[in-house]
């Protein structure tokens, strides 16, 4: 397993995790049996959306004796109302449904409080022009969550949630599909892939483009939900693409987008923890995903590096797409972030070292001009 570190948190978390959403209506010892795994494989981090009361239970038992071994993400805002998850801003059941959690999680704390799931600009005002945030404020105050987190599927309300600087994790549903989706898409239509399966020409959206870099820059570390989009881009029939990804290549895509520290992966079987930590033991050509787009005439991105890392070996030892990832983050400011100039500094090679041999180029399939992009960052990064 890879650990990398979460943002400012400065908590070291596997690049894959767990998302227990399919362990409900599982049994304790299905329950355990995915907790075991994903240990073994070497997980911790783990998150808790649902408040349906027995998984909550089930999970606290499987993580008993060993709380210190998983961090745990916990959401502010998700009830148990009519035998149904509903996720809410009212208050008191806010604060009801929060205390179990932690009761039935066996614990006095969870790593990560996530505020669930704000896409609106109604709901963004439902939660911070109230007492939804003083509450989640009081917890972190009171050490029953140590960070504060935000989930989120609309990039310019995650925006204006990492702007105010109270959240130092932000989860967000990334993958190859979704990032060519119209960012002002509700989820639902973002999940039928409606704007990729448009006629027309396809490229990455600049609000979700935005959202990575600053979170990169700001040291707000992003975990991934929906990097699989729910299966369906492994599914060729699903697939807004025509061909069917695989599971290494949709964590990868994931990974290499700036500022995601970790891809939080559901699953309901140990079988299914496996394949996803897999990644880790994956070769580059099995995460390689750039023939997705390199081979659809749908897909543009003007030249625009996508981090695939296809251009790679460099003779001079350089880790383009690290570079590039910095030299875009650079571009996006005004001024560079401090944080992205140490970055670029920790690089053992860097556009210095480039000999513009241009032996990458042919490597690429977007037709990025390596070269003169190396020269570019060496200028900016002096
Ligand atoms: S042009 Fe620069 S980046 Fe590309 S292979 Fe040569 S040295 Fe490496
Ligand atoms: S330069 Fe091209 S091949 Fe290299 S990481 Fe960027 S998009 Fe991929």
């Amino acid at each position: 397993m890879e650990y990398r570190t979460l943002g400012r948190t400065g908590l070291s978390v596997s690049c894959v995790g767990l998302g227990a959403e399919w362990l409900e209506g599982k049994s304790a010892d299905a329950v355990r049996a995915v907790i075991d795994s994903a240990l073994d494989c070497g997980m911790n981090y783990i998150d808790v959306f649902m408040p349906e009361p027995a998984v909550r239970s089930n999970i606290g038992a499987a993580l008993h004796g060993r709380r210190e071994k998983m961090l745990i993400q916990g959401h502010i805002g998700t009830v148990f109302e009519d035998g149904q998850y509903k996720r809410t801003r009212d208050l008191a059941q806010t604060k009801a449904s929060f205390e179990d959690m932690l009761s039935r999680l066996q614990t006095e704390y969870v790593d990560v409080g996530m505020i669930h799931y704000v896409d609106s600009a109604e709901d963004y005002a439902a939660v911070f022009e109230t007492d939804i945030i003083e509450y989640a404020k009081s917890l972190k105050a009171e050490g029953k969550i140590r960070f504060l987190g935000l989930s989120s599927h609309n990039p310019e309300t995650a925006l204006r949630a990492v702007q105010t600087g109270l959240i130092d994790v932000l989860m967000f549903s990334i993958n190859p599909a979704y990032d060519f989706e119209d960012s002002t898409a509700d989820i639902y239509t973002q999940m039928e892939f409606s704007g990729l399966k448009a006629d027309g020409v396809h490229r990455p959206d600049s609000a979700r483009r935005e959202l990575y870099g600053y979170c990169e820059a700001e040291g707000v570390g992003i975990v991934v939900m929906k990097a699989l989009a729910g299966g369906r881009l492994l599914d060729a029939s699903q697939s807004p693409f025509g061909t069917a990804l695989t599971v290494p290549q949709c964590i990868h895509y994931s990974l290499t987008r700036p500022g995601v520290t970790s891809v939080l992966v559901g699953c309901s079987s140990a079988s299914e923890v496996e394949t996803a930590a897999a990644y880790c033991s994956a070769s580059d050509a099995e995460r390689d995903y750039s023939s997705v787009f390199a081979g659809n005439p749908q897909i543009q991105t003007a030249g625009n590096c996508l981090y695939c890392g296809h251009c790679k070996p460099c003779s001079a030892h350089i880790d383009i797409p690290a570079v590039f990832k910095l030299l875009d983050l650079a571009l996006a400011a005004e001024e560079t972030p401090e944080t992205v100039a140490g970055h670029y500094a920790s690089l053992e090679y860097n556009a210095d070292d480039c000999i513009e041999c241009r032996m990458c180029e042919p490597n690429c399939p977007f037709g990025v001009k390596i070269a003169e992009r190396m020269s570019r960052a060496r200028r900016i990064f002096g």
